[in-house]
């Protein structure tokens, strides 16, 4: 693994406040221990902004983010740019697109590295998710246990859940990237950059408008939707649980196996 810039901030931020729960503090107290101002308000097509003055900085966060967890994910991400990047920049947007940096390198991927760190310790996710079964509901009971975004909740899952799990990640009706948790191999269908296979939950919703919920989150499907497979193995069963994110018009695919 090569280090994570991210993760090490949000520790190095843990032990400077005696931190070793994440019940212990809200992310607001310590955005104010850091003399940050914090304003909330209407920001169309963002979720989060920092701007870095002078003298002061400001975190501002869309008062319109309908969900608890995606707000507090955002607000940890946008201290991560404080602790990590204040002396790089004078501003910084972010809007679901974010997801988009959960691939790899660059200010975004480490801001969200040390949201995922503070929000998510290892110690307190492997506790918490172990020898527990993978299900959607994992996933959303992880999330309103950390108090975090489902996207985020899932991403942490894919690095140190016990199950393996392939993730597509969609927008406007294109596959962006995927991934893979660690030695979970299979051959992905040459697929990025282009549409989402058709038989796929993920272009369900591009075409439909389709949102499976509760008991039927997750959908089965052949390998072949989005594996390469040969004769023998196109049928094999597996799931996928489509996360929609309606406002960016984006869906994360979670593929697994039983
Ligand atoms: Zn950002």
């Amino acid at each position: 693994m090569p280090i994570n810039k991210g993760a090490i901030a949000a520790q190095k931020l843990r032990n400077e406040f005696g931190i070793e729960n994440p019940d212990d503090f809200s992310i607001e107290e310590l955005v104010h221990a850091r003399d940050i101002i914090l304003e909330e308000k209407k920001i169309s097509n963002f979720d989060g902004r920092i701007v870095f003055g002078k003298a002061k900085t400001k975190i501002s966060i869309n008062s319109e983010i309908k969900y608890s967890g995606r707000r507090r994910f955002t607000l940890a991400h946008e201290l991560g740019h404080f602790e990590l990047h204040h002396n790089m920049n004078t501003h910084l947007e972010d809007n679901a697109l974010t997801l988009d940096y959960f691939k790899n390198g660059g200010q975004e991927y480490e801001a969200n590295q040390f949201a995922t760190e503070l929000l998510m310790p290892s110690d307190s996710f492997i506790a918490y998710t172990q020898g527990k079964l993978f299900s959607p509901k994992l996933l959303r009971d992880i999330s309103e246990h950390f108090q975090t975004s489902i996207t985020s909740a899932t991403f942490r899952y894919l690095e140190i859940g016990q199950h393996p799990i392939f993730l597509f990640h969609c927008r406007d009706k294109k596959v962006i990237y995927w991934k893979n948790s660690d030695n979970y191999y299979r051959k992905v269908r040459d697929i990025t950059k282009l549409q989402p296979p058709e038989d796929s939950v993920a272009m369900e919703f591009f075409n439909n408008g389709t949102i499976y919920i509760k008991d039927e989150s997750a959908q089965e499907i052949e390998k072949s939707t989005w594996f390469d497979t040969s004769a023998y193995d196109s049928n094999d069963v597996y799931f996928e649980y489509a996360i929609v994110t309606k406002d960016y018009n984006t869906v994360l695919s979670v593929v697994w196996e039983k």
